[in-house]
């Protein structure tokens, strides 16, 4: 039985094509151009896993996992440069199938942790500690010995990559001690808002881990969320909160 190609709405089309951001996931080139004052579309909607696989399509991908078992279903579908379309077309390999398959599966987690993050709320306070940590004049006001952070590393399993542990334990040893006097100064002028801050970032947390994404994803998003919610000037003093909660445990606990 041959499939037929599913006509896409203008709504689909344009869903699929803000996932990626505009940009063909593969080698990064705009996916509209504009000549004289029009936009031109400059892509094709690529199947993930094949329409109508061949028979050795049907090999090479034996057994390989899909994001739908419809081929037609929006989570198989991708908008590529046609360049990129007809290479990874032809001839379909297992490496190139399953990079496309993370990377959609990527695109995908981004969406939901946007809604996750526009659906969380996050006490105002958390901004003044933010806006303290990105002022000119800011400076630490004790800094804890790299012992006492050794734990953190306790808490990091295999998905967490190298790069990203180091940023975080040196977040924690050079901020942690003053992040956390200054949630206890919030706690001085209204008792319990830390508990409640605590419980927040908790809740957040506990949001993303059941969709099962990674440690870099769920501390990426943390940090988005906590950056949006406080409007930090910087993403840094944003990922600096992020790490004073990895290390207090309401971040991969
Ligand atoms: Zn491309």
């Amino acid at each position: 039985m041959t499939r037929s190609r599913r006509q896409l709405s203008g709504a689909e089309e344009l869903a699929l094509t803000t996932q990626v951001e505009a940009v063909c996931p593969i080698c990064g080139v705009g996916l509209f151009r504009r000549k004289g004052r029009k936009e031109f579309k400059d892509y094709e909607i690529a199947h993930i896993y094949p329409l109508n696989p061949t028979v050795e399509e049907r090999i090479v991908l034996n057994g390989l996992r899909k994001l739908n078992e419809d081929p037609n279903h929006l989570d198989n579908l991708i908008p590529l440069c046609s360049g990129c379309h007809s290479a990874f077309d032809k001839p379909r390999t297992a490496d190139e199938y399953l990079a496309l398959i993370d990377k959609k599966e990527a695109l995908i987690a981004v969406l939901e942790q946007r809604k996750l993050q526009h659906f969380y709320f996050l006490q105002d306070e958390v901004s003044r500690i933010v806006e303290a940590l990105d002022s000119d004049d800011y400076t630490a006001a004790n800094v804890i010995l790299s012992l006492e952070a050794k734990p953190i590393d306790e808490k990091f399993d295999s998905t967490m990559p190298p790069q990203l542990r180091r940023k975080i334990r040196r977040a924690v040893s050079e901020f942690f001690s003053d992040v956390r006097e200054r949630f206890q100064n919030l706690d001085k002028e209204r008792p319990g808002v830390s508990d409640l801050i605590s419980a927040q970032v908790k809740a957040f947390y506990k949001a993303q881990r059941v969709n099962q994404w990674t440690q870099q994803q769920i501390f990426t998003s943390v940090t988005d969320w906590i950056q949006k919610r406080t409007n930090a000037k910087t993403r840094e003093a944003a990922e600096i909160v992020a790490a004073f909660f990895v290390q207090n445990c309401e971040v991969f606990e």
